[in-house]
């Protein structure tokens, strides 16, 4: 007959030692399981970056600036196709500040001046594929100009999904005017933006893109969060704010073409490491 009182006495340390083992296993277990399953694309999306494409016309007049409202189709139907989701740039701040994670295959598809046909042509198009976009409008031109929207269109715009965004209000090239003139593009358009939109406009794209760390500063002290530039590559959580990176989508000789290229080639030579230094 076995004492059990001897047996709990000689083999108490293995018995301890289990109990520490189970115990230590159990909580890893417990630990694991409250850990947020990693989205399968996660890790890839995080290297690659994402594609902020950048538009101006969306139109038949053969302009630098215009792409061919079929094209443009064509290009919205293959990053529908290809399973790309759009996000805002609130999303895409979140993203590089927060860490904040973005739906799979994420695009912002952005549109600098505020065309009117950005209304007329490339909403509809991007409506119809469920997509939002961001237009960085020029505010003194909106119910000014013709071809420019009108702040009527921008408010259906901003109801609907898209985000109107400053492009200053007079497209002064920043790096040619004075810091007071600068301030007054930047509190301005934001102004007026408040006013017409009843929106915090916390965006800029710098007008011709051109902008140093100075303009950065101004802007940062104007109250907006970012700023985006037609620098060539993919914003990734390494990516300055105040200068984020753009593609530009123009009319050439073979505008799909390009566009593959551009949304596919950029994400692969960051991969590879070519592009970030
Ligand atoms: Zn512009």
């Amino acid at each position: 007959m076995v004492n059990l009182e001897e047996y709990v006495q000689k083999y108490r340390l293995f018995l301890i030692a289990g109990i520490i083992l189970l115990a230590v296993g159990l909580i890893a277990c417990m630990g694991k399981k409250e850990e947020p399953v990693p989205h399968p694309m996660a890790k890839e999306e995080d290297h690659r970056g994402v594609t902020v494409l950048n538009y101006h016309k969306i139109d038949n007049t053969f302009h630098s600036l215009s792409v061919r409202p079929e094209d443009f189709e064509k290009q919205m139907k293959w990053l529908s196709q290809h399973g790309y989701h759009t996000i805002t740039p609130d999303q895409l701040y979140d993203f590089v500040t927060n860490g904040v994670e973005l739906p799979y295959n994420p695009v912002m598809i952005t549109f600098d001046d505020g065309y009117v046909d950005n209304y007329n042509n490339a909403y509809p198009i991007m409506k119809k594929y469920g997509f939002v976009g961001t237009i960085f409008v020029v505010t003194t031109y909106l119910d000014q100009y013709p071809n420019y929207l009108t702040w009527s269109q921008a408010r259906e715009l901003e109801n609907n999904g898209f985000s109107i965004e400053s492009h200053t209000a007079t497209h002064k090239s920043m790096t040619e005017a004075s810091d007071s003139q600068i301030m007054e593009e930047l509190t301005k358009s934001k102004e007026m933006l408040r006013e017409k939109l009843d929106k915090e406009s916390n965006y800029i794209a710098y007008p011709t893109g051109t902008y140093n760390l100075h303009i950065a500063q101004l802007v940062k002290n104007a109250g907006y969060k970012a700023g985006f530039t037609i620098k060539y590559d993919a914003v990734n959580r390494n990516s300055n704010v105040y200068a984020l990176e753009r593609v530009p989508i123009f009319h050439t000789e073979d505008t799909n073409k390009d566009f593959l290229e551009r949304i596919q080639f950029i994400p692969l030579m960051n991969k590879d490491g070519w592009l970030k230094k």
